[in-house]
């Protein structure tokens, strides 16, 4: 029988994190080094202005891929990277992803850019799929595993007419999605445009379709009054403003959305006006989304906060990456506020699958908006994630479980197709601008 003394000494001699099993998960591990950074840019469509970094390590074939999607400065993140960032993170250990985040914050002094917000976002997914990689485990194990077995999206369905939106958003019902965004007309603001040429125009001034918000104020709750009506109240309805009414306008508009008891209304607010969320607030119980813009704290901290949003809508790679989602998500947690991660018909797959891997894990998550990738998209990127009955589901590969045929992405160099922001363009009667 050992005494206590002699326990000790065998303890230090042999401690119990040196048995067997531990010793064997991380045997064999040398210390990891980013040997290099490669940027990706390729626009395997034309509105595609994809720019990916593929963080090389010192293991021979362990390397990450992050997204830094910015569509309109395209050109301009790719540099940045190539010129400024990528040499900084070149010999840096990989392993220390919030260190390596934080010093990338305070390297360019000026932060929160929509540019270094990208790069530091492409950094970090990178880094959490070499984790992922080099654990073998799908990212969100290392989350903290999942806490709902897959994600739930929204669609996005629309119509010219009222009747024409019923249809749509009764075909999505029949593919099994429970949550259905609709939008009236083409493009945002849409229900709200005299079109082009009519209405009381000035001489030799602008002549295409102008945004008048008392008649989207007329138009879209009407539509919606017809959907419920002729589709009833199981499905979830979701609309986005994308900004275009002022202030009070806002304010009728939420009033008015009440009775038809949406799921959330998106961005009713430009982000330059957003203190009027507590007059909303005060005003309706219509739940409001927000934060597809957001690219500093100070804009979402204190409308979670002060609870007065219903959910938070940043996109994943304009807010720095997985590292600063899970961040917000913590936050909403506290204050009962949820997640619904901003996808866009400009997005790529490698953003998408970051916010699948939080949405996975995160109690405060609410919804994911739905991004749908073509074919050619699938052959150029292998684990791209399936959507299935409304549902998004991952490869379960390790890591973010995605990959690049690089041979394939040379085929369609980058191109920015001035298309990708035109639609930013919205005017009124008068020829002044609305915000988008
Ligand atoms: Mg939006």
């Amino acid at each position: 029988m050992l005494n206590r003394r002699e326990i000790l000494k065998t303890a230090l001699v042999n401690p119990w994190w040196a048995g067997e099993p531990y010793a064997q998960s991380t045997r064999g591990l040398p210390p990891l080094k980013i040997r290099e950074v490669k940027v990706i840019a390729t626009s395997p469509r034309p509105h595609y202005s994809w720019v990916f970094v593929k963080v090389i390590t010192s293991e021979p074939g362990l390397y990450g891929l992050g997204s830094a999607n910015n569509a309109y400065l395209s050109w301009a993140v790719k540099a940045a990277i190539e010129k400024h960032l990528g040499p900084f993170w070149v010999g840096k250990d990989p392993e220390r992803i919030e260190d390596l985040w934080q010093w990338t914050h305070v390297r360019s002094y000026w932060r929160n850019g929509s540019i270094t917000n990208v790069a530091q976002a492409a950094l970090d997914m990178a880094l959490w799929d070499i984790k992922g990689k080099r654990a073998n485990m799908p990212l969100y194990q290392l989350l903290g595993g999942k806490v709902r077995e897959a994600v739930p999206l929204y669609a996005h369905a629309g119509g010219e007419t009222p009747a024409a939106c019923v249809e749509n958003v009764q075909a999505y019902m029949e593919q099994g999605f429970r949550h259905i965004r609709v939008q009236m007309g083409g493009g945002y603001g849409g229900g709200g445009f005299v079109p082009p040429g009519e209405g009381s125009r000035p001489e030799s001034g602008f002549r295409g379709p102008a945004f008048d918000e008392e008649r989207y104020l007329e138009t879209v709750p009407r539509m919606f009054e017809q959907v419920r009506e002729k589709l009833g109240w199981q499905v979830k309805l979701l609309h986005d403003v994308h900004e275009h009414l002022t202030p009070t306008l806002a304010l009728e508009f939420a009033r008015r959305m009440q009775p038809i008891r949406m799921f959330f209304v998106e961005d009713i607010l430009p982000p330059e006006q957003i203190d009027y969320f507590r007059q909303i607030r005060a005003l309706t119980s219509t739940p409001m989304a927000m934060g597809e813009l957001f690219t500093h704290p100070h804009e979402w901290r204190p409308l979670i906060a002060e609870r007065l949003i219903d959910y938070i809508r940043c996109r994943v790679c304009a807010i720095g990456g997985i590292t600063q989602a899970r961040k917000i998500a913590a936050l909403c947690e506290q204050f009962g506020v949820r997640t619904a991660w901003q996808e866009g018909g400009e997005n790529d797959p490698v953003n998408q699958l970051a916010a699948y891997h939080v949405d996975l894990t995160i109690p405060s998550f609410g919804i994911q908006e739905d991004n749908v990738f073509p074919e050619e998209v699938h052959e150029l990127m292998p684990g791209t994630a399936r959507i299935r009955g409304g549902y998004l589901y991952g490869s379960d590969g390790p890591g973010l479980g995605i990959d690049i045929d690089e041979a394939m992405a040379g085929r369609y160099p980058l191109v920015d197709d001035h298309r990708n922001a035109d639609w930013t363009t919205v005017r009124g009667m008068d020829g002044s601008l609305v915000k988008p």
